[in-house]
């Protein structure tokens, strides 16, 4: 594996081969940081040490009549997810200024749903006027399932910046994980933003038992799309769904695929999607130095990181948020902390000792939704998935 060859591909802005990124995914758990290293150096060529920070708004959960097979949204599964018709006005704005004032400068407005009604667009389409009439600075990129070039063309009007409707897998694998509409279907989607104006984000969804073959097919997919964004989510294996026991994932894995999409897709916005806490784990910062973009917070589905702790993690890393003036957001409200003294002696985390634990219950600042009897799922692993519907498992 040459990574000096590829790196000087990959600073031209051209994308690696087929081959090389193959090699990248199959490298020896021995050689990531040092595929990591050749990532960032390409990621730091095209965007420093920016970070750009989205925030999602899931405006309407679960209920969806497809049948995606990793998606706690859809209409079979069983995951213990909120679900909710289409949120008030008032409830969207309030998520919409959550995530704002920890820095977002994205605002990602996700609807539930094989595509929206011509009225459904409208609502979206008044939201995003308000949005953009309030904060012009931000962008706005709005998910609502299939759209017709009428569709894209009105949400591009309104304002929308940008619009979300991922590959997530390989086209000779589609029919595999959902027989409701085809790999073609999504493209046409992608095609008809782009064709209205809109940057196309999309991205894929490693860790549904694809091949190596089938995840490079559907990164270089995404790079003939000429897709501006690409999220890349790592499986969240929600309980109720049909890929609930899929663990096909591990840390070093994750950071390979995330630098594979990075040499094939050098000079676009890549984003550590749904799953960076779940799988990458303890090495979560290193994803910063290959990708260029979060989400901040929660998913559409499940709870992320605390933002707090997000912010805090590009800060410690030495990133930077792109587009914030306001560097208050990055100082974090306490200041380095002091050292905590043990006080009760021998024992571990649960000796009574109090605190908030360490899966985000401190707020946040987002605007959660109200929690059922909402006690974290851990998995076998420990790690919870949590039942939110406010942020975005799987983004449609
Ligand atoms: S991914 Fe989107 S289209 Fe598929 S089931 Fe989930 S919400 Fe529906």
């Amino acid at each position: 594996m040459d990574l000096d060859l590829m790196t000087h591909t990959a600073l031209r802005g051209e994308s690696i081969t087929r081959e090389q990124a193959l090699q990248v995914l199959q490298a020896p758990d021995a050689m990531t940081l040092s595929v990591v290293a050749a990532a960032g150096t390409v990621r730091r060529h095209f965007f420093g040490n920016q970070v750009l920070v989205n925030h999602l708004v899931n405006i309407k959960s679960g209920m969806c009549p497809e049948d995606c097979s990793y998606c706690s949204q859809a209409l079979d599964s069983t995951a213990g997810i909120l679900r909710y018709s289409w949120l008030p006005r008032e409830q969207i704005e309030e998520a919409v200024r959550a995530g704002l004032a920890q820095g977002a400068s994205t605002v990602c407005l996700v609807a539930s749903g094989r595509g929206p009604s011509r009225r459904e667009v409208e609502m979206v389409a008044g939201i995003v006027e308000e949005l953009k009439a309030e904060h012009p600075e931000v962008t706005v990129c709005t998910c609502l399932g299939f759209l017709d070039e009428p569709k894209a063309e009105r949400l591009k009007q309104a304002g929308s910046d940008r619009y979300n409707h991922n590959l997530n897998t390989a086209e000779d694998r589609y029919g595999e994980i959902c027989s409701t509409h085809s790999y073609s279907d999504r493209a046409e989607t992608v095609a008809h933003a782009r064709s209205a104006g809109m940057d196309a984000c999309s991205g894929l969804i490693a860790g549904m038992g694809e091949s190596d073959e089938q995840l490079v097919d559907v990164v270089f997919s995404l790079r003939e799309l000429g897709v501006e964004s690409v999220p890349v989510n790592f499986l969240l294996p929600f309980e109720g769904t049909p890929l609930e026991a899929h663990r096909e994932l591990n840390p070093l894995r994750c950071l390979r695929i995330l630098a594979m999409v990075r040499l094939v897709h050098p000079d676009v916005e890549v984003r550590s999607a749904a799953g960076r806490e779940y799988h990458l784990r303890s090495l979560q910062p290193l994803a910063l130095e290959v990708c260029n973009s979060i989400f901040l917070g929660d998913y559409l589905t499940s709870e992320g990181q605390a933002g707090g702790a997000d912010l805090e993690m590009i800060r410690d890393a030495g990133f930077e948020i792109k587009g914030r003036v306001d560097s208050t957001v990055l100082a974090g409200p306490h200041g380095t902390p002091s050292v905590a003294v043990r006080s009760c002696g021998q024992g571990g985390a649960e000796s009574g000792c109090g605190g908030c634990g360490s899966q985000g219950g401190c707020g946040d600042g987002h605007a959660h939704q109200a929690e059922p009897d909402d006690e974290p799922r851990v998995d076998a692993a420990g790690v919870p998935i949590r039942r939110r519907g406010a942020g975005a498992a799987q983004p449609a």
